[in-house]
């Protein structure tokens, strides 16, 4: 088999300290009560937390570590035992598993020794309700107070009654948050907060847009790793220092033409949840055919373009009502549609998540829909986030041989 020689993004080192110090960061505050905790969903309204100056701890952050590290399958039976179903997200039943269990993967990675108790947990519906039941499990847990934005979904458009209503839901949270924090809610710092988000996503999307460059010098799966500081510190100034050096590399390499798949043929859309613990082998299985996974709703998701620090109620509500994953499968396949023409793609792949048919858009004849449209084939992937149990690597490797076999014999 033919060798492949990728050439590794060096700011992967710069990442890991980052990740290291949000960690080391929070469990120091939790040691000391220096600060307080509060856990949010991830597309949750983190950046008014942040204005009360908590510090943001994401569960499905926590739970993808337990996919990537392919301990999930430890967990999940646990959490089945205590009346979690096998059906429902993988994500949810992995970390409340975990907890169960007593185990995190920060143990490993960062010798922390429990994962950091909550004093607030905040969600958003705008993805599915699972955030919700799954925050709900650790309020009855922890006794502590829940908070959350019921949002509507599988929207045809974001609407300004929807959006007023979101809003609305924000400002509420505001005096049960000030009871927490202790301190009273300050516009200013929450104007501050959403204008360093703003900056982040605006430097995220550039380091996705560097996908654009012919070959592409950046895969989906490494942005699935590089997204983590986007994720979980988005409101705060160290992901914006570090997406200036990752974008400034990826400017390097599209000048110096090196290309994250050596001898690019083919460019790929990834539609759906990332198989964490399938990362490696998939980035490998691709490489080898010479074909780069470069534009993905999923690392889309963290690109909230409608904040606006002059009106901030409004502006995050309208941006968290409008992700993909809230929206209904016309909207949606404009959106895809408009990233394969754009990033001048050949192919879709999506990945059909046995257990988050929120973010799983192939069941509904969106895949025929846009083959017509675009006159592109799409692989369907079966799989799972976190449960390897549904993911066949043979018949994966099979299936995306024929593909791209499929590919060429169109071309
Ligand atoms: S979107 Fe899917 S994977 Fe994410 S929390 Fe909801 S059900 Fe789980």
């Amino acid at each position: 088999m033919e060798e492949i020689k990728r050439v590794e993004i060096k700011a992967a080192k710069q990442l890991r300290a980052l990740m290291a110090q949000y960690f080391l960061e929070m469990d120091e505050a939790v040691k000391t009560k220096s600060k307080k905790i509060a856990w949010c969903s991830s597309v949750g309204p983190a950046e008014l937390a942040q204005s009360f100056g908590f510090l943001l701890y994401y569960p499905e952050n926590h739970a993808a570590m337990l996919g990537a590290n392919r301990t999930a399958s430890d967990y999940i039976p646990v959490a089945n035992a205590h009346g979690y179903s096998p059906e429902i997200c993988s994500y949810l039943t992995s970390d409340i598993g975990a907890y169960l269990k007593g185990e995190t993967p920060l143990t490993k990675a960062y010798g922390i020794q429990k994962i950091p108790k909550p004093d607030v947990l905040l969600y958003n519906t705008n993805q599915c309700r699972e955030v919700y039941d799954w925050m709900s499990y650790y309020a009855r847990e922890f006794k502590v107070p829940i908070l959350g934005v019921n949002t509507p979904r599988t929207q045809r458009e974001v609407r300004e009654d929807v959006v007023k209503a979101a809003a609305a839901q924000l400002e509420e949270m505001v005096p049960a948050l000030e009871e927490v924090a202790g301190r009273p809610f300050d516009i200013d710092e929450f104007r501050q907060s959403l204008a360093i988000s703003l900056e982040c996503s605006q430097l995220w999307e550039a380091v996705l847009d560097t996908a654009l460059a012919r070959p592409c010098p950046i895969t989906f799966f490494d942005a699935c790793v590089h997204m983590g500081p986007a994720v979980v510190m988005r409101g705060r100034k160290e992901p914006n220092d570090y997406y200036r050096i990752l974008l400034a590399e990826l400017k390097e390499r599209v000048d110096q033409g090196i290309a994250a798949v050596p001898g690019e043929r083919h460019r790929f859309y990834w539609e759906g949840m990332p198989i964490w613990g399938k990362l490696r082998s998939l980035s490998e299985l691709f490489s080898r055919l010479k074909s780069c996974v470069m534009v993905s709703t999923y690392c889309n998701s963290w690109v909230f373009s409608d904040f606006d620090p002059k009106d901030p109620f409004q502006s995050m509500a309208r941006a968290y009502c409008s992700i993909f994953i809230g929206q209904d499968d016309t909207f949606k396949e404009d959106y895809i549609a408009d990233k394969v023409e754009r990033f001048g793609l050949d192919g879709i792949l999506y990945h059909d998540a046995k257990c988050c048919p929120n973010n799983t858009n192939n069941r509904y004849g969106m895949a025929n829909r846009l083959r017509e449209r675009l006159g592109i084939p799409y692989l369907v992937i079966n799989g799972d986030l976190n449960d390897l149990r549904c993911f066949s690597e043979e018949q994966t490797v099979t299936n995306g041989e024929a593909f791209v076999e499929q590919i060429e014999e169109l071309q």
